[in-house]
Formats: C-alpha cells, structure tokens, sequence
C-alpha cells in the first residue's frame, strides 16, 4: 500500500482526493505522510492518530440502495457512532475518537428515503441509543424490516425484541466474548450471566428460532476451567433455546490496552475448542474461526511494514495457510 487512511473518512477523503488529483505521487506521499488520519509507509514515522469527521457530518448512510450487496437492499444508517463503554480488547472503546455521538431518532427516521423497505442501524454499540427503542419502532410502524448491527444482551427488554420481531428478526445476536465471568471482568465486558439467560428467554417468548452468541477464546489469563464454565452455562442456555456459540480466538489489536498481548498457541486452542465441543456434544452449535487463520490475522493486526511485505510473499506463493505461515516465518 501507498497510504492508508486511518479512521474516519468523511473529510479526510476530499482532502485525499484533493491531493491526488493535483499532485505527482512523490509530493502527493510527502503531503499525506504529514497529515492527521494518513499511514504513508516508510515516511510518516510511527501511527497517526486516527481521523475524526465532525458531529455535522453525522450520520453516514446509504447513496445507493441495490440488490448487489451483501446486505442486499438494506438502506444503512448510523444512529450513533462509537461506544462509551470500555472493554479492553475492542478498538472501538470510549477513548477512540471520544466514544459515543448520537444522532437523535427524527433526524434518522426523516431520512430513510420512502423507497427502502429494509433499513439496517449500524454502529458499535446500537442499542446503547438510549432512544433506541423509537428508532426501531419508526422503522417497523411503517411496515419496513429492521436490522441492527450490535445488540448488548443488557440493552435488550420485551420491548425491543418484540419490535425486532416484528420487523423480522428470526435469530436475536449478540455477544459474551469471554468464556467465563471471571474472563469477562477481566476485559471490562459488564455482560453477565443474567443477561444472556434474559436474552434467551426472550428467543423462547417471542418464537424466534435461536439465540446466536459471539465469543472469544484464548484471552489472557483463560484457562481450561472458565472454557468448563462456558460448556455449563451453554447447556444452560440451550435448555431455554436453541444457541449458536460464534467463537473467535483472541487478536490482540493496536490502539487498545490489550495491543501487544500474546497469541495463544494454535495447538492450545484447537484443545479447548475440542474440549468445548466433546461437552455440549450435540445440543449447542458450535461455529468456529480456525485458529490457524486468526494466527494470520494476529500477526498483521501486530505487524508492521515487513508483515505487509510478507502478505504479498503469501498472496504471489498462491496464498495457503502453508505459504503464509512460510512468509511469516522470516519476519519474527
Ligand atoms: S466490545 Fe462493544 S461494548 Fe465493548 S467497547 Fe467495543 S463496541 Fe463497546
């Protein structure tokens, strides 16, 4: 890469485009490499602070609606960007970007434009909108779907998940992202077990077809015994509804006070993924990232230019987990 914008793009990107269209690209590197948001390899020295579009740009949403997109034609819209809480894995914690800015429901609601029959909200932390529930209830009182990008299991009550219901929702999401209390306060996640039994038992009342959790594996400190609480709170859980476990191993990210934490070793956690799995045997789903890949991915998220360098090595030698963990190798 020749630069990389870091951050939040709205303004930064006509100043990107300014430059680029106006400059040979040795001066147009030199001219980025000093501003506030842009990387320019090998030029500006250690990371910039990341770029931050003012309140009055507030909130991106969808230009085009089509059907050729993953989200296929979901009209998106920001009601809030940013989070105030502080767990300390995520890179959207409160100290980025000074966390949470609102956007109030007249002002999203009035641009849904009257074409769009699926409005997704997006954000880190969507339902922590302490207006939240009139959001969704603008959406679906107009006979539209609704979907939201993040669910906190302490945000969620009858109301909202009957109104989630209502705008099709069939699976409720959201996340534990530690494989026991003790874990989970280590990482300042408040989610507790009382919340994930309130989610579901709302699954159970509201008919929707299964609880779905994301959870992590292999953060600092876990051992075999928090995965053994995770095996006994999964069944039960799964006693009150279906569930679905998404478990992720741990990657450390920059610019969060977890940065520079270790990976735990593939072999360890394809052993307590095992062990999870042989304990809730067939009455839990269990869907997995392979740790062979988040591997890959904790040595880019820690890496620098040489790990750059080593992917496009990986990517010419056919791009296997074989030829990235070859291409790795040289750089530690
Ligand atoms: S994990 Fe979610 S709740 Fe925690 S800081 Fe990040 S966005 Fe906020």
């Amino acid at each position: 890469m020749d630069v990389v914008i870091l951050g939040e793009a709205e303004e930064l990107i006509h100043t990107f485009l300014d430059a680029a269209a106006s400059s040979d690209r040795d001066e147009l590197l030199s001219r980025l490499s000093c501003l506030s948001g842009c990387f320019v390899p090998g030029r500006t020295p250690g990371l910039p602070p990341i770029a931050k579009a003012g309140d009055e740009k507030l909130p991106a949403r969808s230009q085009i609606i089509t059907r050729n997109t993953v989200l296929s034609s979901m009209f998106l819209i920001e009601p809030e960007r940013g989070c105030s809480r502080g767990c300390t894995y995520c890179v959207m914690r409160r100290t980025t970007n000074g966390g949470m800015r609102l956007v109030p429901p007249e002002s999203i609601l009035a641009l849904v434009p009257a074409h769009a029959r699926r409005v997704g909200l997006v954000g880190a932390a969507v339902t922590d909108h302490p207006r939240i529930a009139e959001v969704v209830r603008g959406v679906v009182e107009s006979g539209r779907e609704v979907g939201i990008s993040s669910l906190r299991a302490d945000r969620l009550d009858e109301e909202l998940v009957e109104l989630l219901c209502r705008g099709g929702y069939r699976t409720l999401t959201t996340a534990a992202d530690g494989t026991s209390q003790r874990v989970r306060d280590t990482v300042r996640r408040g989610t507790r077990e009382r919340h994930l039994i309130r989610a579901a038992e709302l699954v159970r009342k509201y008919g929707m077809e299964r609880l779905k959790l994301y959870e992590m594996i292999g953060l600092p400190g876990e051992t075999g015994e928090d995965v053994a609480e995770l095996v006994r709170f999964s069944l039960e859980l799964a006693r009150i509804a279906p569930l679905s476990l998404a478990i992720s191993p741990f990657v450390a990210k920059r610019n969060t006070p977890l940065d520079r934490a270790a990976f735990e070793p593939v072999a360890s956690l394809e052993k307590k993924l095992a062990g999870l799995r042989a304990g809730v045997k067939d009455k839990v789903e269990i869907r997995p990232v392979s740790a062979r890949w988040a591997w890959v991915e904790y040595r880019l998220s820690q890496g620098g230019e040489a790990e750059g360098l080593a992917a496009l090595a990986a990517w010419r030698a056919g791009g296997s987990f074989g030829a990235w963990k070859k291409a790795l190798a040289g750089n530690r």
